[in-house]
């Protein structure tokens, strides 16, 4: 802990968990330190080492499925109202702690504090949100052909694990546990383990506003120790993974051996189509805003950037230009626009993914080849020359790079946009209200957007078509996928007949 990085850390950990000397899991109320192996994070900002930590292991995680267990019991036994009642002041405990928690976020991810603290404000939201839903959403009455009133009821899983990444830390967390809990269920949560901080912290609020010791807990160590002993154990009833393809695939398998079902989100190579009757400013500002912010490490990122033939040299200079005028920096400084890539695998991904670009003969109108030591910085760059066979159209970079394709026709636009395995989101700019809705509906993907980029709520639902994964993770359709559908018969006949084979 002699890094002032680490220092820095721990200070910011400590607004939540006073006193704090070392990291762990947060289980049944408390901090529970891993005997498991060493995990040692480094500053984005700076690039030296930070933080280590011991793994949970098996033994916690399970831990924490029992913890789940006994608290969703006192949970699924208050009334609807007052499971309400106590997520809004999970709502009101989050504002509280804006400033706090966006410095923790910043520091131990390197997104820019701006960004940071709105994020957390969306985590407030997000429990508020579904707080009104926890006494509106009911199950129905069926008018079935016999005697019987026939009625379902909506009832939670039990607990859900929830497995994330590292580049939303909190958003992601509100996002998978406020839906969660708002229909009776515990949460277990295995944010990942380059950035449990921010979990911690809201897990800690939740029960300072009232939510039961147990109900919310959270898991800091790897996925293949913790995460897998978490989905073996018998409290967990469905299993929500964000991340990537090939872990998303062992975490179906797994989910699979224990006939539980589970919902993946996946990556992304959204297609982002601008026609020549767009508004070029507004389209080009759109561009930026579609893979810069959150320096591109965002699953809806619009990274491949399709624009009409007759425009595309003005509109990716526009964008280029803009590329070029963008702040980076260190995330905590005022000012800045794009902090640092979060670790430094990823850093070497895009750096590797930038060198592809150039060897694949396409041009890199704006962005750098010169990386500096110290920092996982990358200047915002644009591919122009892309064709969409590339592997800078085809792989997901998760960083700052935008590959401009051109193309001919509407046709032709929608048949690049989906000449992927993805199918995540997209986008497209047009003045014409009937091409803008013809495109929205023949791109294969979740959420699309017209004339704009990045809307999204918790209000409204989210996932992926095709290898983006499936099931939704908001809107109302979360509350179906986070209950189990029980259909209830009531004989109301004065003399029943009861015989074999009959209703
Ligand atoms: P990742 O798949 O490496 O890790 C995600 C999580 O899985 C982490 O918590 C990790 O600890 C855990 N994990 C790793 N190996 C595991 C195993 N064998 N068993 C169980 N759990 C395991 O992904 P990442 O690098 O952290 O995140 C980047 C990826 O996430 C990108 O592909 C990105 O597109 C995707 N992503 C998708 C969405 C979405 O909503 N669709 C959102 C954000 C990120």
């Amino acid at each position: 802990m002699e890094h002032q990085e680490a220092r820095q850390l721990m200070d910011a950990l400590a607004s939540f968990f006073p006193g704090i000397e070392e990291v762990g899991s947060y289980v049944a109320g408390r901090i529970v330190v891993g005997k498991g192996d060493t995990i040692q994070l480094y500053d984005p900002a700076t690039g030296k080492e930070s933080v280590s930590y011991r793994d949970g292991g098996a033994e916690v995680a399970e831990q924490a499925c029992e913890a789940a267990r006994q608290a969703q019991k006192t949970w699924w036994g208050m009334t609807h109202a007052a499971r309400g009642r106590i997520m809004f002041a999970v709502g009101a405990q989050i504002r509280q702690h804006l400033e706090p928690l966006g410095r923790l976020e910043a520091i131990s991810s390197g997104k820019p504090l701006r960004d940071a603290v709105r994020e957390a404000e969306l985590v407030a939201e997000m429990f508020e949100f579904y707080a009104g839903w926890a006494d509106k959403f009911h199950g129905n009455v069926i008018p079935v052909p016999t005697t019987h009133l026939n009625y379902t009821r909506r009832e939670p899983y039990g607990t859900i694990l929830h497995v994330t990444p590292w580049n939303i830390p909190i958003l992601s967390f509100g996002w998978q546990v406020a839906p969660t809990i708002a229909v009776g269920n515990a949460a277990v949560a295995k944010p990942s383990e380059l950035t449990p901080f921010s979990s911690l912290a809201v897990a800690a609020l939740a029960e300072r506003a009232g939510v039961p010791v147990g109900l919310i807990n959270v898991l800091a160590g790897y996925g293949h120790t913790m995460a897998q002993a978490a989905i073996a154990h018998q409290a967990i009833g469905k299993v929500v993974f964000v991340g990537s393809q090939g872990t998303g695939i062992r975490i179906a398998e797994a989910a699979a051996r224990r006939t539980i079902p589970c919902i993946l989100e996946l990556g992304g190579k959204s297609a982002n189509i601008v026609f020549d009757d767009a508004d070029l400013v507004q389209a080009a500002a759109g561009a930026q805003a579609a893979v810069f912010s959150g320096a591109g490490q965002s699953c809806t990122a619009g990274s491949r950037l399709l624009v009409h033939r007759s425009v595309y040299a003005q509109l990716t200079e526009m964008v280029a230009e803009g590329a070029r005028k963008l702040r980076v920096g260190h995330p905590l400084e005022q000012g800045t626009e794009i902090g640092p890539i979060s670790n430094r695998n990823q850093y070497e991904h895009i750096k590797r993914m930038i060198a592809k670009g150039i060897a694949e003969g396409a041009t890199l109108a704006a962005g750098s080849t010169r990386f500096e030591d110290g920092g996982y910085y990358v200047r915002p760059a644009l591919f122009t020359g892309v064709n969409n066979e590339m592997d800078i159209a085809r792989i997901e970079v998760f960083g700052p790079v935008i590959s401009a394709i051109p193309f001919d026709s509407e046709e032709e636009a929608v048949a690049i946009a989906n000449d992927s395995e993805f199918g995540l989101a997209g986008a497209v700019w047009t003045r014409d209200v009937g091409r803008a809705h013809r495109v929205a509906s023949r791109v294969d993907a979740g959420t699309f957007w017209i004339n704009g980029y990045r809307a999204i709520h918790v209000g409204s639902p989210f996932g992926g078509y095709k290898n983006s994964g499936y099931g939704r993770t908001s809107g109302i359709e979360v509350l179906y996928e986070y209950t189990q559908a029980k259909s209830v018969w009531v004989q109301t006949a004065a003399t029943p007949s009861i015989q074999v084979g009959r209703a």
